[in-house]
């Protein structure tokens, strides 16, 4: 390696950089809540697809600094700033990112939000398998399958509740 190249690649990963160890093998997921809600479906769905343990971390109350008053809606990306690692945080409240009216979910590296302000009981267990499949390494998948990509309410009600075949291997090859 010439000394250009070797100056290249050490530019493109700078020691400051911390890279996020590989969500793969993630044995316990924490559930936080806003509200009460009863975990009993979205953990056994959670364990079913993951083969996670799931712990209920108790209440984890939405911040006000999150709260856009114009929008009368939360801050996803500022939610997920102060949600601990390994976990997936069940909102009752409307949320966002910037550039969209609003989101069923988001994840990031191994945090994970969903929203039920939208959503019935089943459609945030849907949601929450969704959302953890990202931070389980899936991207959005075009099969019959839960890692669809859903831009509304309507296609979130279409998507089956399951992973497909591809994403499942995806999953145990990787635990
Ligand atoms: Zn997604
Ligand atoms: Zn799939």
């Amino acid at each position: 390696m010439d000394k250009g190249a070797r100056f290249r690649a050490l530019w493109r990963r700078p020691s400051w950089v911390r890279i996020p160890p590989p969500a793969f093998n993630m044995k316990k997921l924490k559930i936080y809540y806003s509200k009460q809600i009863n975990l009993n479906g979205i953990k056994d769905a959670l364990n079913e697809n993951f083969g996670v343990k799931i712990e209920d971390a108790g209440y984890l109350y939405l911040p006000e600094n999150a709260y856009n008053k114009i929008r009368g809606q939360y801050n996803a990306i500022l939610l997920l700033s102060v949600l601990p690692s390994a976990s997936l945080w069940i909102v009752d409240k409307d949320i966002y990112i910037r550039g969209m009216n609003f989101v069923f979910g988001v994840a990031f590296q191994q945090k994970a939000i969903v929203s039920s302000y939208r959503l019935t009981e089943k459609m945030v267990i849907k949601e929450a398998v969704h959302e953890v499949g990202h931070i389980f390494g899936l991207e959005h998948c075009r099969n019959e399958c839960v890692m669809q990509f859903s831009n509304s309410l309507a296609e979130a009600i279409k998507k089956p509740s399951y992973l497909c075949s591809d994403c499942k291997k995806k999953i145990t090859k990787d635990i």
